[in-house]
């Protein structure tokens, strides 16, 4: 065991039958998928061919119905309808932003909701997605923080957002059509709700199955997963993932970094950097970013810009450093940085040589922004019982 048990620990799992008895087939490794069928009746000596085949139909071609999987024998199709299901997320509400960014509301198993956001841009789309409902950690800054709803997302549920994203998108291919290289969403990154280090198995099979070859394919490195630093899962995150790592890193000094990132408390910035400057998978093509929310009077000094890159520099890691303009929320304790600091604060890490792109922000205007993500059922909640305060119906 650690010596520094975690923070929190990880709450209730989802068992994978669903009410109706039938069991879900998303989300399942391959291996479990081989298993599965064969505990439910397909011959083992089929199974290899009949997964491989399955898997293609579902995240390839982003079918839902076995009566569509055209390869298969008519009466096995029937016998996988029976005991099967193919089941993603529903999505409850669709936002588009001035911008082009979509927000979507998607409902999961026992009536939880969780937040996707899509952020088209010239080149690329990327998919901003969740790995928790709510979050256990309480950054200070941080909306999804002070949500006191937590439940860790299923496989299922984690890739599901990425399968219902495609659909609204209509990007899954049509067999027979020439293939399309331009991606309209071409980046995941594990940015929305949640600590992703703290659901990793989940975390880890769905971002797998989002990397298969034979199916939605997309590159690791077109894969980030952003963390509050849970140092005993970093290296972790580099031999089985094998994406790309952001880190919340948001202050330069302990005293600071306490407040903003409690997790901090078990897991101070030396030990954090340790960890960073051995992850296997850093090089000069593959920097970490160090993501950094500009947070006005609190952590945005010129002393702390210059600190900032003196721990870099001392651990020699490859890094970016993406600054974040704090997006407010109602009662939010913080004020984002003015333009003019920011870009102050930027050039100081300019001039030392590392990138220091500014984020933009995106979606603001339907509360898509980074950090800005909350479940709406607690929203609608809170501002009826404010409705209800108001009109003096509370007891
Ligand atoms: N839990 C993970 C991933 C989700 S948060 C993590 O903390 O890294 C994704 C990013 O949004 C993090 O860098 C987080 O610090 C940042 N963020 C949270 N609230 C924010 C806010 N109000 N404004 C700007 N960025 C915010
Ligand atoms: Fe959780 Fe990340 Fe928000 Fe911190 S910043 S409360 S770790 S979602």
């Amino acid at each position: 065991m650690s010596p520094k048990a975690p923070i929190t620990q990880d709450v209730m799992t989802i068992p994978r039958k669903l009410p109706e008895g039938k069991i879900n087939l998303v989300g399942l490794t391959r291996d479990q998928l081989r298993e599965v069928l064969i505990e439910n009746g397909t011959p083992e000596k089929q199974a290899k061919m009949r997964t491989g085949q399955i898997w293609q139909w579902i995240y390839q071609w982003g079918v839902r119905d076995f009566a569509e999987m055209t390869n298969l024998a008519k009466a096995y199709r029937a016998q996988l309808a029976e005991t099967f299901v193919i089941e993603i997320p529903e999505v409850v509400t669709r936002q588009v932003s001035e911008d082009g960014t979509r927000k979507y509301l998607c409902r999961i198993a026992g009536g939880h909701e969780v937040e996707v956001v899509y952020i088209p841009e010239e080149d690329r789309g990327t998919l901003c997605i969740s790995s928790q409902v709510g979050c256990t950690l309480t950054c200070s800054f941080c909306h999804t923080g002070t949500q006191k709803l937590v439940r860790n997302l299923t496989a299922a549920e984690i890739v599901g957002q990425v399968m219902m994203a495609r659909d609204d998108l209509e990007e899954w291919p049509v067999p027979g059509a020439p293939k399309d290289e331009t991606r309209l969403l071409s980046n995941i990154v594990l940015m929305g709700m949640g600590e992703p280090l703290y659901n990793f198995d989940n975390v880890r099979d769905a971002m797998k199955i989002a990397m298969d070859p034979e199916g939605i394919s997309l590159s690791r490195r077109r894969i980030t997963l952003s963390t509050s630093g849970v140092v005993p899962e970093i290296a972790r995150t580099a031999e089985e993932i094998g994406c790309l790592l952001a880190i919340s890193f948001h202050a330069t000094t302990d005293e600071t970094r306490d407040v903003l990132v409690p997790i901090n408390k078990r897991w101070n910035i030396e030990e954090l950097l340790q960890a960073l400057a051995s992850y296997p998978k850093a090089s000069n093509s593959e920097r970490i970013t160090f993501e950094y929310v500009m947070l006005d009077g609190v952590n945005d000094s010129d002393e702390d810009a210059h600190r900032l890159i003196d721990h870099i520099k001392r651990h020699n890691i490859p890094a970016k450093i993406n600054l974040i303009p704090f997006n407010e929320w109602p009662g939010a304790p913080y004020k984002r940085s003015s333009n003019n600091r920011i870009r102050a604060f930027a050039n100081i890490i300019y001039q030392a040589g590392y990138a220091s792109p500014i984020r933009k922000t995106r979606g603001e205007d339907i509360m898509a922004a980074c950090g800005q993500l909350k479940s709406a059922t607690e929203r609608a909640r809170k501002s009826r019982k404010q409705i209800e305060a108001e009109a003096g119906l509370q007891s």
